[in-house]
């Protein structure tokens, strides 16, 4: 384990039954509470897609935002927010997929990649990978291609992994 895993992992506070019973919740508020610890995530990041042709980063509301921005003005490149419903006021596309209950949504703005860019999507954690396949499809519906994702946490039981199959995943702490 590298030392940043290790110390992220002592970091992360595991809340049991939140959002809803069974469910053990990953806290990243301790890691964002830690400056060193979110210059070297985003060093670490950085150091894994500079070189690769990314042309921007696309971080999934809300805890996407929190990575994928600093990683963005590291490389140098822009930063894409996938939005939920409603909030992006321009024009956009948009990609609905299945939760565990009932289904949610993203978009982009119709604008926010050029055909034939490179994206890269970065979120906090995933989980199924529902929420990372649903931003890939908004990107390529751009006409944009997906680089790679990557994660601060990945919770490998669940195989969301699988789901991205065919694309570059890179996580820094798995469970
Ligand atoms: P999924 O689409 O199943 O991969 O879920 C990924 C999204 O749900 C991410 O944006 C996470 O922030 C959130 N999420 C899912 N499970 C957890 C968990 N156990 N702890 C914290 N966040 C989670």
């Amino acid at each position: 384990m590298s030392s940043l895993e290790a110390r992220l992992k002592s970091t992360l506070r595991d809340v049991p039954d939140f959002p809803k019973p069974g469910i053990l919740f990953k806290d990243i508020t301790p890691v964002l509470a830690s400056a060193a610890l979110m210059g070297e995530i985003t060093d670490r990041f950085a150091a894994e897609w500079r070189g690769k042709n990314v042309d921007a980063v696309v971080g999934m509301e809300s805890r996407g935002f929190l990575f994928g921005m600093p990683l963005a003005m590291a490389l140098g490149i822009p930063f894409v927010p996938a939005r939920k419903p409603g909030k992006l006021p321009y024009h956009k596309v948009s990609e609905s997929y299945a939760l565990e209950y009932g289904h949610a949504t993203l978009e982009l703005h119709t604008d926010a990649l050029a055909p034939g860019q490179s994206a890269l999507v970065i979120d906090d954690l995933i989980a199924t990978g529902g929420t990372a396949l649903a931003t890939a499809r908004l990107v390529e519906k751009l006409g944009a291609r997906v680089v790679g994702f990557g994660f601060v946490i990945e919770l490998g039981f669940l195989q969301g992994r699988h789901v991205l199959a065919g694309y570059a995943v890179d996580s820094i702490v798995r469970y």
